[in-house]
């Protein structure tokens, strides 16, 4: 197998803020992985809180070529199992590269992945529109420009009660909110009793990651909305972690290491009576793409990245009024312009 690496720019239409930081623009790298006359697509981001650059995921996918020269392709699960013990500091890369197989192996197989996995996609879940925290005119102003039936409200400021009670002035949407462990267990009791009544749906991530251990006890014991681990849900091992603390999980690609240990923990999360989000962070249609063949198994998804994007490299699996919009292309069905 032959692989390719891209950098990319890409821009925010409007500058993104969460709890944590704001950013106008991200650099991803996207991978293309070859094997005869088909070529697969994946990505990876930078990010911050995760210490990840693209400079660390150029390396390390560079580090790993002579070995995909030499590797004989069957299935995404044989290449992954492979290299995850290499790429097990940099679960970005290894994310772009298990996509890039997958769509590979759909390519190979002529199918999109969803029908290879046999998944009925009238089962897909609506996917949110995120509104970044900002002063309260603007999110609404945000919000007007992009009418959708269901919103994730990023929040964790001392304006959290008001900007809920503004937004539900102008919409009758669905409201998710996430304060990126923005808030004390006290807060995260107070709002979910403030915000049930307003239509919020869940609370994810209401604590700090690292928040003490009676923080989270008495957060779970007390919040009157269900309450989505993600900070707190990285890794495999992290799903059976969250169960004491959470009602559900929001697995992400990147920072499990793709949709090989994502699909094995959607199996556990349910197993284990947890709900089951799949979220994406900035990401251009080819990361994007490869989230949505995994909506059918999902209750809840949030994969508007390549919608906040001004300069879109790709284009692929779409939204349409929360709707998810599947391609018939086999793979993923993300084409780079
Ligand atoms: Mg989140």
């Amino acid at each position: 197998m032959h692989i390719r690496l891209r950098e990319y720019e890409l821009k925010l239409k409007h500058a993104f803020t969460i709890s944590r930081g704001s950013r106008d623009k991200v650099h991803n790298v996207i991978v293309e992985l070859t094997e005869g006359k088909h070529t697969g697509l994946g990505e990876a981001t930078e990010n911050p809180y995760y210490h990840i650059d693209t400079g660390k995921i150029n390396t390390d996918l560079l580090g790993i070529e002579e070995l995909l020269k030499d590797h004989y392709f069957t299935t995404p699960e044989k290449l992954w199992q492979e290299v995850a013990p290499l790429l097990n500091q940099n679960p970005f890369a290894l994310c772009a590269l298990d996509e890039a197989a997958h769509d590979l192996y759909g390519k190979i197989h002529q199918k999109p992945l969803y029908k290879l996995w046999k998944l009925d996609v009238s089962k897909a879940p609506l996917s949110n529109y995120t509104l970044g925290i900002d002063e309260v005119d603007v999110m609404i102003e945000k919000m007007k420009q992009t009418p959708w039936p269901l919103y994730k409200i990023k929040l964790g400021n001392e304006h959290d009660l008001e900007i809920i009670k503004a937004l539900r002035n102008e919409t009758d949407a669905i409201f998710r909110v996430d304060a990126n462990g923005g808030w004390s267990a006290d807060q995260c009791i107070r709002f979910s009793e403030e915000f049930k009544p307003l239509g919020v749906e869940f609370i994810e991530q209401p604590l700090h990651a690292d928040a003490r251990l009676e923080e989270k006890t008495e957060a779970f014991k007390h919040s009157k909305l269900p309450l989505i681990a993600d900070e707190s849900c990285i890794l495999e091992e992290d799903v059976a972690e969250c169960k004491p603390f959470f009602h559900g999980v929001n697995i992400k690609l990147m920072k499990c290491g793709g949709i090989t240990p994502a699909l094995r923990m959607v199996r556990e999360a349910k197993t284990l009576g947890l709900k089951v989000m799949v979220g994406c962070m900035t990401e251009s249609s080819v990361g994007i793409s490869a989230i949505a063949q995994l909506a059918p198994l999902l209750d809840y998804i949030d994969m508007d990245g390549a919608m906040l994007l001004s300069n879109d490299p790709a284009e692929g699996v779409g939204l349409s009024n929360g709707k998810i919009l599947f391609s018939e292309k086999a793979g993923t069905g993300a084409v780079l312009h």
